[in-house]
């Protein structure tokens, strides 16, 4: 099939992409990677009389450090996050995550901010911004402002963007020596939108579990953290007893639905194994050299 007719704009600037999304934001979308908005238009699943093409804003391109975070901006395709030294080294997570996302082709396009904007319950980045406790940078005409990963996500490919806010910036917390990380998910062929996945993150100081985040996709209509399961793990030693506890809390505070691919019972099934198994690669993986 073939989209309905749209408009087309290709901005050169942040300025100039920003004016555009102010009188059109209503009835214009952002074209980043076009890997998930194509298709849905193809689809008639969404019909936006305008594309606003960001691939010409090189400004938008990049991948910093700033003040204890990572900020990749709105143009920064999935495998640059991939084969980035600096994502690998300061948030592994991430980099953990991208071989996930597709396949290659989908990645070389794709955009890691396209992915969080677009909001699938079932996609990793939008796991690893709450595990990691993400900052989303929205930009418009009136100026910029901050939103937590905690309330950016609000339903199914829902978030608090408004319609003349670009997406400009992700900037996650670099990791401390002490803490460790997993992603795991379980899919029926690889590349294809996970069943169900965890982004987990782990820190532990003397011993003891200081910080824990258990992020899942694929059991909601947005991806979920898990703070009973985290609360259990916070002040006691990593171990298969504590981590088979976390598990079952797992188990027993997500709700996920029942669709084709599982029933609700699978998904939290495959949650709770998820919890124990990534957890405890988490917790070996503190210390490993990056
Ligand atoms: P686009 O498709 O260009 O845009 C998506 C939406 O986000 C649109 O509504 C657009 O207006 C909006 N948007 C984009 N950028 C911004 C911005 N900066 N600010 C505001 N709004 C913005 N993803 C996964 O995570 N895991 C998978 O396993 C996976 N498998 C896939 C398999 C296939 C066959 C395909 C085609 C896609 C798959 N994807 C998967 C989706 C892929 O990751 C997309 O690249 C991603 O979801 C969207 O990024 P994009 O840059 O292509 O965004």
């Amino acid at each position: 099939m073939k989209p309905p007719p749209f408009d087309y704009r290709r901005p050169t600037s942040l300025s100039e992409t920003l004016d555009l999304l102010s009188q059109h934001g209503d009835d214009a979308k952002i074209l980043a990677g076009g890997q998930s908005l194509l298709p849905m238009m193809s689809l008639r699943v969404a019909r936006p009389e305008m594309l606003i093409d960001v691939g010409r804003v090189s400004e938008l391109d990049t991948i910093t450090e700033v003040d204890g975070a990572i900020a990749i901006g709105a143009l920064v395709r999935h495998r640059a996050v991939e084969t980035s030294d600096l994502v690998r080294r300061t948030v592994p997570v991430l980099h953990q995550a991208m071989p996930h996302v597709g396949h290659r082709a989908i990645r070389t396009r794709g955009t890691l901010c396209g992915s969080i904007a677009h909001a699938d319950p079932a996609a990793e980045a939008p796991a690893v911004c709450l595990a990691t406790g993400a900052t989303m940078v929205a930009a418009s005409t009136s100026g910029e402002r901050e939103i937590a990963a905690a309330d950016f996500f609000d339903g199914f490919l829902t978030t608090a963007l408004r319609p003349d806010e670009l997406l400009r910036e992700v900037r996650f917390p670099t990791a401390t020596a002490n803490h460790g990380c997993a992603v795991l998910e379980l899919s029926r062929r690889h590349g294809d939108y996970a069943i169900a996945g965890l982004a987990c993150t782990l820190a532990v100081t003397d011993g003891s579990i200081t910080s824990a985040a258990l992020a899942f996709l694929g059991l909601g209509s947005t991806p979920v953290r898990v703070g009973d399961a985290e609360a259990v793990l916070v002040g006691n030693p990593p171990g298969d007893e504590v981590f088979a506890e976390a598990a079952a809390v797992t188990s027993s505070s997500v709700s996920p639905g029942s669709d084709m691919h599982a029933t609700a019972a699978y998904r939290r099934h495959v949650a709770a194994t998820l919890a124990r198994q990534g957890l405890a690669r988490a917790a070996a993986s503190i210390g490993a050299s990056s």
